[in-house]
């Protein structure tokens, strides 16, 4: 008999309506759960994979010594690395691609580089129009790191403490 009375009450007088009117304008006041991107961006991890980058040392040199672990642990046999020697003897390497369209940012590469050479940056914004766009080479790959260094280095040192 209650639910009967409620729902004649309702229906007479529009309590739904006011109801949910009440709602609407009780979520006027409530910060927004949406972010206006790209002008806006939502937090990160320290742990987040996006683009690929190669570092350099604070000098200028390059970190890769063409060791190829990243070649041989790439479950999507996405990376090729050419290597040479150089006059001083050291190892380097004149070749280092990576297909990005094989990849599959399982962060393999950058746990088996020992020299953190080759790392997975913070950049998640590098959507392309063509396939060849994300075949990255050498000169790409430390242009990443050149650029997103800093940023680079604070995610190695936060990740640190779950190693
Ligand atoms: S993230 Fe994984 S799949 Fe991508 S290049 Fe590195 S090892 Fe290969």
């Amino acid at each position: 008999m209650g639910d009967f009375v409620d729902r004649i009450a309702q229906t007479v007088f529009w309590t739904e309506l006011a109801r949910g009117f009440a709602v609407t304008i009780a979520h006027i006041f409530k910060e927004p759960a949406t972010i206006n991107y790209p002008f806006e961006k939502g937090p990160l991890s320290p742990r987040f994979r996006g683009e690929h980058a190669l570092r350099r040392y604070p000098s200028g040199e390059e970190r890769c010594i063409a060791c190829k672990l990243c070649e041989a642990y790439c479950p999507a046999q996405a990376i090729t690395i050419d290597a040479e020697e150089r006059n001083d003897g050291s190892r380097r390497a004149i070749r280092y691609d990576i297909d990005l369209t094989k990849c599959i940012f399982c962060g393999y590469c950058q746990e088996a580089c020992p020299v953190d050479a080759i790392v997975e940056g913070p950049n998640f914004e590098y959507s392309t129009e063509t396939h060849e766009e994300l075949m990255y080479n050498k000169e790409k790959l430390l242009s990443n790191g050149d650029r997103w260094e800093p940023e680079i280095v604070s995610n190695l040192r936060d990740n640190f403490l779950y190693r």
